[in-house]
């Protein structure tokens, strides 16, 4: 594989409700930047059984795969995309993400946390005395996800650090070992992976979610596993971060990223 292979595979598009852009114009976008592939995760959110689920419909998703079809044709030859999705809380409603995944043939599913019970975790209000107890829940969570959840690499892992960090909450999440290290194995135990999502980059921390400290734990534990992407809600952001994350990458101990075909791991070597 060539040295300059670059595969952006956290990407939005107009689809999910919080991102404007055409499909057609985040491929137009990542060739332009010199990426090879990228993989288009739109937004899936779970709710408990009962609740409404808004956009999220099987119909939405053959919206996202009849755009991402049209955009293969037209890109072929220049540029891979696959056909991604985020999932939100799936094991809230196993059901169901079960049934989607029967329905439609991914290429690569992220599984996010982006809500603490019902409450999205942008709307949560931080501050010194809640941030341990509103960490152990998001923690929960993300280990039920780890255990039984559908998915291929966990989206993310500690996005929790940015929104407390957004409302001058700082965060050290290495305090939260105890917690991060079972999700982490139960992770390399099932054969999935983790991501390097480049949007703290961007924002309040400077830094990947996660940084190079647990992506160091997460390789001493066995992890070998991990996607680069930017989470781009617009055009700039698109392939944002991914070569100062690839370099993370290597000084983390990992020789390779991972890309996937019908949600099968391919890994390909990191060239520095
Ligand atoms: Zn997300
Ligand atoms: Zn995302």
């Amino acid at each position: 594989m060539s040295k300059r292979y670059r595969a952006d595979y956290h990407v939005h598009s107009k689809h999910s409700p919080d991102c404007k852009v055409p499909i057609d114009e985040v491929c137009q976008a990542a060739i332009l930047k010199g990426f090879q592939e990228i993989a288009i995760t739109d937004h899936f959110e779970f709710y408990t059984p009962g609740h409404p689920v808004g956009f999220f419909t099987p119909k939405y998703i053959g919206k996202i795969f009849a755009d991402i079809e049209e955009a293969q044709k037209k890109y072929e030859g220049s540029l891979i995309i696959r056909k991604g999705i985020e999932f939100g809380q799936p094991t809230v409603n196993p059901e169901l993400a079960r049934s989607i995944l029967e329905q439609f043939q991914f290429d690569y599913v992220i599984g996010s946390v982006h809500k603490v019970g019902n409450l999205s975790l942008s709307n949560v209000a931080y501050n010194a005395h809640n941030i341990e107890d509103i960490c152990l829940n998001y923690f929960d969570m993300l280990y039920e996800l780890a255990d039984e959840g559908e998915f291929d690499c966990l989206g993310h892992i500690d996005m929790i650090r940015l929104y407390a960090a957004k409302q001058g909450t700082p965060l050290n999440i290495l305090e939260y070992e105890e917690q991060l290290i079972p999700i982490l194995r139960r992770v390399i135990e099932r054969g999935k992976g983790i991501e390097i999502n480049t949007t703290g980059f961007r924002q309040e921390l400077s830094t990947t979610l996660p940084d190079i400290s647990v992506l160091k734990l997460y390789r001493e534990l066995g992890g070998q596993i991990l996607t680069i992407g930017s989470d781009a809600h617009s055009i700039a952001d698109v392939g944002s971060g991914w070569s100062e994350s690839a370099i993370l990458a290597k000084l983390a101990g990992f020789d390779y990223v991972t890309l996937y075909q019908n949600r099968r791991p391919m890994l390909i070597t990191i060239e520095s």
